[in-house]
């Protein structure tokens, strides 16, 4: 199954990931968890890459692509997988398209997730995440069962920086217009699949499955 999720910022692309990912057996490939990666380990790519992270701005297309390009030729990638955070731009989703043309491989369906703005704001601002694994609360629907504390490895889980107020309004902008874009690109790829995602990750996860396995391209 080879699958890409879009959606605004706070849509929970990254919480129903995870959980597909453990449904089908696939690669989850998230660009933004790469590079917050790189910039904790201070590589070239994440000095370059942290600037625009921190302005929520985009990191230019040549890096990205370069960046999945490599990682969809890992192993792990051979049974499928979920871009989740990428394609953001118009030149992204093209170079998608040929990097698959390469690979010989075919997207099964572009999942998108809709959610309100009230409620990504409501999502970003209560996001807290685990510097270690990765694992991802909210301090009002999903708290870790004890303090702070990740219910995986025991790290403090804190506030990304690009979730604070005035970073989040900005990546919304660039969102509607950079990346909502690509929701007709998909639309007439005849490919698109729309998921409600106003509500728990699971019950979201569950309209996926449901989705992909009827082939349904409406509202789940
Ligand atoms: P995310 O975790 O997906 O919200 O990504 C966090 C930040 O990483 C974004 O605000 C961008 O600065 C950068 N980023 C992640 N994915 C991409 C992408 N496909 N293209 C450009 N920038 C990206």
């Amino acid at each position: 199954m080879r699958l890409i999720f879009l959606g605004p910022p706070g849509a929970g692309k990254g919480t129903v990931a995870a959980k597909i990912k453990e449904a089908y057996g696939i690669a989850h490939i998230s660009t933004g968890d790469i590079l917050r990666e790189n910039v904790k380990r201070g590589t070239s790519l994440g000095k370059l890459a942290e600037r625009y992270m921190q302005a929520g701005d985009l990191v230019p297309d040549d890096i990205i692509v370069e960046m999945v390009e490599s990682r969809l030729q890992e192993p792990d990638c051979s049974e499928g997988f979920i871009l989740d955070g990428f394609p953001r731009t118009l030149p992204q989703a093209e170079a998608l398209d040929r990097i698959l043309k390469k690979l010989k491989v075919k997207l099964d369906a572009v999942i998108l997730l809709e959610v309100d703005d009230e409620t990504i704001v409501k999502r970003l601002s209560g996001r807290r995440v685990c510097p270690k694994c990765g694992a991802i609360y909210n301090v009002s629907f999903n708290p870790p069962k004890a303090d702070s504390l990740c219910d995986h490895c025991g790290e403090m889980a804190i506030q990304r920086n690009d979730d604070k107020e005035e970073v989040v309004r900005q990546r919304l902008a660039v969102y509607r217009e950079r990346t909502a874009p690509l929701i007709d690109y998909y639309l007439r790829k005849g490919i698109l699949k729309k998921v409600e995602a106003a509500r728990g990750s699971d019950e979201v996860a569950h309209a996926i499955e449901e989705s992909l396995a009827g082939g349904y391209h409406g509202h789940a």
